[in-house]
């Protein structure tokens, strides 16, 4: 047997049966049209929203970064409820200006930005966390050929990274940001231009579970920028200072504690050096805002036994949910939190391998798992689907294309 990981507080039961947003999952399969379907959940995004509001410094805005979800409805959905968006794509600002985010609540950070897409970000005043020095040349360049000044921030590359961090993305030779000792030369440069200088992007990690390990990044990043702009003689009008809180996703996840760090980042604000006295603050969060809220669904459409073990097998699996699966950035797979959707207040008595409909042996959403017993027809559950799902698997792996989406 190997454990599952932890279902959300949030979920419960109608008549036996797991509800999102107060409505049966058959009911939702069933108005959807059918299986496999991601679910989202609004009241659980305005409660994740509303404690965060709560935990955080009045002073410190909080960021969508749109690359966990971009699905349409909840963009919008989302646009109430954070003070800024985060882009990495010139596809993502197309997604973003339809779902009615105004172009100086965007910034565009990632590597590779084509010419075309800073044009379009330049064009429509976006701001650009900008990866290189080239980049910066050519943004000033696009800049002066359309007689706009450029909004421009600098992504840093810093020189420490987020301790236990899933991913890591700072510290060493990187493909993200400027390393910083060459941060003051540029950061003058820009301003020289008479680009809109908008200050720091200092991003170092994401899925990270340990308050400490944030709280220390945190003072190192205001310490970092605060240096960077003495060293230049600019001022920091904005600091983007990253994100990385992360959710429970496994068996002995613990979720994170945010008030410890809310209050350690207020006494930080409370004593800040004269640099950073007039800086908006900004953290840019994904999964922590909408992992939680999102549930997965797929229909049972077989069960076997092969040597002794039992097979669950599923009309969805990794070309949705690649991350359950175990494929998408793991060493080591481990299950998430699954559940069968319409026994969701059964007991589990049986070990069973839930595995999807692909070809593959790499094709699993739950090993040796303990689940109340299920049959064809029933509905498998895996939870924590609300970020890094359906837009980051492949759907058209074997021909299977796209699940439903719903926004409840
Ligand atoms: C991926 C990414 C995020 C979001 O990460 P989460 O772990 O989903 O919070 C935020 N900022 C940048 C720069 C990223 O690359």
């Amino acid at each position: 047997m190997k454990p599952l990981g932890p279902v959300p507080p949030q979920f419960e039961a109608i008549e036996g049966e797991l509800a999102v947003g107060g409505r049966k999952a058959s009911a939702l399969v069933r108005e959807a049209g059918g299986t496999p379907l991601f679910v989202y959940s609004r009241a659980a995004i305005a409660a994740r929203m509303e404690a965060l509001r709560a935990a955080m410094p009045e002073r410190l805005a909080i960021h969508y970064a749109m690359k966990a979800n971009p699905y349409g409805p909840l963009l919008e959905f989302m646009a109430d409820l954070v003070d800024g968006l985060d882009i990495a794509s010139g596809g993502e600002l197309d997604l973003a200006r339809e779902a009615g985010y105004l172009p100086r609540e965007i910034s565009f950070a990632g590597p590779g930005k084509r010419d075309g897409e800073l044009t379009a970000a330049i064009r429509a005043g976006v701001t650009l966390n900008l990866e290189s020095e080239n980049e910066a040349e050519r943004a000033l360049d696009i800049g002066r050929a359309l007689g706009v000044a450029p909004r421009l921030a600098i992504r840093v590359n810093p020189s420490f990274e987020m301790r236990g961090s899933g991913m890591k993305m700072g510290g060493g030779a990187k493909p993200f940001g400027v390393d910083e000792d060459r941060v003051p030369a540029l950061a003058r440069q820009i301003v020289d231009a008479g680009a809109m200088w908008r200050g720091f992007h200092i991003y170092t990690g994401s899925q990270a579970l340990d308050a400490e390990a944030i709280i220390e990044t945190q003072g190192q990043v205001l310490d970092t920028a605060a240096r960077l702009a003495q060293e230049a003689a600019v001022e920091v009008p904005h600091l983007n200072m990253g994100g990385g809180f992360g959710i429970p996703y496994f068996d002995k996840d613990r979720p994170l504690n945010i008030s410890a760090i809310g209050a350690a980042l207020a006494e930080r604000f409370a004593e800040l050096p004269p640099v950073l006295a007039e800086t908006q603050f900004a953290i840019e969060l994904g999964r922590y805002l909408v992992g939680e809220a999102g549930v997965y669904l797929t229909r049972i459409v077989d069960r076997k036994e092969s040597h002794g073990a039992t097979f669950l097998v599923c009309d969805g699996g990794l070309h949705h949910q690649l991350a359950a699966s175990g494929n998408f950035g793991t060493v080591v797979r481990r299950n998430y939190p699954v559940a069968i959707a319409n026994k969701f207040a059964a007991e589990a008595e049986e070990e069973v391998n839930v595995v999807g409909c692909l070809c593959t042996p790499l094709d699993r959403l739950a090993d040796q798992a303990m689940l109340p017993r299920a049959d064809v027809g029933d509905l498998v559950a895996v939870f924590c689907a609300g970020a890094y799902g359906a837009s980051a698997s492949p759907a058209s792996f074997l021909g299977q294309g796209p699940a439903r989406e719903m926004l409840v």
